[in-house]
C-alpha cells in the first residue's frame, strides 16, 4: 500500500514487507555529505529507520516525511527507500497581517504547519494603507498613530469599532526564532512608495500635499504615496529599513513597490524638479530610480531586496540589484526580467493568490500551475509564494477556508518534480491525511468545494466580488 506524503518525495521505492513504526522501532541517522542541499534518504525495514542526510535541513525534513507516516495506520508501513530533496530553493507563503492582524499564537499554528509541507520561507507583509505592525524606535508616531484604523469597512465587513494592533519587538522575535527552529526564513515586508497611508497619517510631512492623512479603512489603492522629492523621505525610510535589518537576520527584505499611482507626483513642485536629477522629466520612472537607490542601500548593509514586479516600470532596475517577485504584470515585465538574467519568485496572481475565491481559483488550477512556463533558464526561479491578503479575512478561521488545501498544493509544487506530479494522486493523498493536518489546529474546507462545477463558481465569484466592486471601480473614491 503506498503511503500518502505531501510533498510526494522525489523518489520512493516499496520494497517487500511490512514495519511498524513507533516508539518502539529503531532510529538510526549518519550524515551523508553526498546528499543534496536540504535532502535526505529515508529507509524504513525490520521496525527500523534509517535517516541519512547532508545538512541539519535535510535531517529536519526526514523528522517530517516522518511524522506523516506515522500518522497513517497507527505507523504500519511498508518497507520502503525514499530518496527526497527540493526542487526550488525558495518555498514561501505569504499572510498579509496589516489589514487585519493575526496574533503570535496564530501564526505559530501556519508556520508549523508550513514547516510540516517543507516550506521555508515565510513572507510578513507589515505595512500597509490600512495599518503599521512594527515598532520602529526611532520613529514612534508609526505605531502610536499608524497602527490605528478609526473603523474597518471592507467589501461587506464592517466594524464601527477602532481597530488597533502591533506587534513588540519582543513578538517578532519571538516568531524569527520560532521560524528559525524550523528552517524558515522571515522576509518582511515594508510597503513602499505606495500602500503608506499609514506612515503619512504619523509623518504627514512626507506627502507631496499638505494636508491631514488617515489611516485607511477601507481597502483600495490609494493617491496617497510618499513624496519622492521630498529630502527628508529616504533617509527616513532608510532608518526605517536599519532597525530592520537588525532585527530581521535573514538576507531578504521585501520594499514593496506595488500600485503606486503617480497622480500626486505629477503636481508636486517637489517631485517634478527630483525626477530632473535623473536626466529624464518622465515622472513614471520615479519609483523606479528610489527602489533602486532603496535596494543599493540595502546592499550596502548585506541584504538583498525584493520588490513586486511594477517596481521594473521604466527599465531602470537591472538584474543582479533586485530580486522581482511576479504577481500581475500585463506587460509580462517579470518574466522579462527572468530572461534577461534576473531572479524572480513567482506569485502569480491567478494561481498563488490564495484570498481569491475557490470559485477563480480552484484547488487543481493552483496544483497544475507550471511557474516556470514563461522563464527561459530555470535558475532565473528563485522559487514560489502562495500569497494570503486579508482585505475579506478578518479572522482564523477566514485564513483556514482560504490557505487550505491550496498551501498544500503550492508546497507541492515548490518541492516536487514536475513529472512526479499529478492531481488527481495528490487529492487522494490529502484526503488521507486530513486527520493529521487538522490535529494541527486548522481546518480544511470539504473536498466538494476544491473544484466546484461551473455554475457554482460562477455563484462563487460573483459573490465574492459582491461586496467589493465599488471599490474596484472607484478606487480613491471618498479618500
Ligand atoms: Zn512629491
Amino acid at each position: 500500500m503506498n503511503i500518502p506524503l505531501i510533498p510526494l518525495p522525489q523518489k520512493i521505492k516499496y520494497i517487500n514487507g511490512e514495519s511498524v513504526i513507533n516508539q518502539n522501532a529503531g532510529y538510526n541517522f549518519s550524515l551523508n555529505p553526498d546528499i543534496p542541499e536540504s535532502g535526505y534518504n529515508l529507509i524504513i525495514s525490520n521496525n527500523t529507520v534509517l535517516i541519512e542526510y547532508g545538512d541539519e535541513q535535510g535531517r529536519f525534513y526526514a523528522q517530517k516525511t516522518l511524522d506523516q507516516i506515522k500518522a497513517i495506520n497507527g505507523g504500519k508501513c511498508s518497507n520502503l527507500e525514499i530518496k527526497d530533496w527540493p526542487l526550488m530553493k525558495h518555498r514561501g507563503f505569504m499572510i498579509d497581517c496589516a489589514r487585519h492582524f493575526f496574533t503570535v499564537e496564530e501564526l505559530k499554528v501556519l508556520i508549523d504547519f508550513a514547516a510540516g509541507i517543507k516550506l521555508n520561507v515565510f513572507h510578513w507583509h507589515l505595512t500597509d494603507d490600512q495599518g503599521w505592525r512594527i515598532p520602529i524606535k526611532s520613529h514612534p508616531l508609526l505605531c502610536e498613530i499608524g497602527s490605528k484604523r478609526k473603523t474597518s469597512n471592507f467589501g461587506s465587513f464592517d466594524e464601527k469599532s477602532e481597530y488597533c494592533y502591533c506587534y513588540t519587538e519582543k513578538e517578532i522575535k519571538d516568531i524569527i526564532d520560532y521560524c528559525k527552529e524550523r528552517f524558515i526564513e522571515v522576509i518582511p515586508e515594508i510597503d513602499m512608495p505606495g500602500h503608506t497611508s499609514s506612515i503619512l497619517a504619523a509623518y504627514p510631512n512626507l506627502g507631496c500635499r499638505d494636508e491631514k492623512y488617515e489611516v485607511k479603512t477601507k481597502e483600495g489603492i490609494f493617491e496617497t504615496v510618499l513624496c519622492l522629492g521630498n529630502p527628508d523621505t529616504k533617509p527616513f525610510i532608510q532608518d526605517i529599513l536599519d532597525e530592520i535589518c537588525d532585527l530581521f537576520p535573514g538576507k531578504y527584505i521585501h520594499i514593496g513597490g506595488d500600485e503606486t499611482p503617480r497622480t500626486r507626483w505629477k503636481e508636486c513642485p517637489k517631485c517634478r524638479e527630483k525626477i530632473k536629477e535623473y536626466n529624464t522629466d518622465d515622472i513614471e520612472k520615479l519609483q523606479s530610480f528610489f527602489m533602486q537607490e532603496i535596494a543599493e542601500y540595502l546592499k550596502e548593509k548585506g541584504k538583498t531586496a525584493i520588490a513586486w514586479n511594477e517596481s521594473l516600470k521604466g527599465d531602470i532596475l537591472k538584474p543582479g540589484q533586485i530580486i522581482i517577485q511576479h504577481w500581475l504584470d500585463s506587460k509580462k515585465t517579470g518574466f522579462d526580467f527572468a530572461n534577461k538574467g534576473g531572479t524572480i519568485i513567482n506569485s502569480d496572481f491567478y494561481h498563488y493568490y490564495l484570498d481569491y475565491p475557490y470559485g477563480m481559483t480552484p484547488v487543481k488550477k493552483t496544483y497544475n500551475y507550471r511557474p516556470l512556463s514563461k522563464i527561459k533558464n530555470p535558475d532565473s526561479l528563485l522559487g514560489i509564494e502562495a500569497n494570503l491578503w486579508t482585505e475579506y479575512i478578518q479572522d482564523f478561521s477566514g485564513i483556514c477556508q482560504k490557505l487550505f488545501p491550496r498551501i498544500c498544493a503550492a508546497a507541492e509544487t515548490a518541492w516536487t518534480a514536475p513529472a512526479n506530479k499529478n492531481y488527481k494522486d495528490f487529492v487522494a493523498r490529502h484526503e488521507e491525511l486530513r486527520c493529521y493536518f487538522e490535529s494541527k489546529g486548522i481546518s480544511i474546507i470539504p473536498l466538494n468545494q476544491w473544484q466546484m462545477p461551473p455554475i457554482q463558481r460562477l455563484a462563487d465569484i460573483l459573490k465574492f466580488f459582491k461586496g467589493s466592486i465599488s471599490s474596484f471601480v472607484f478606487p480613491d473614491k471618498n479618500n
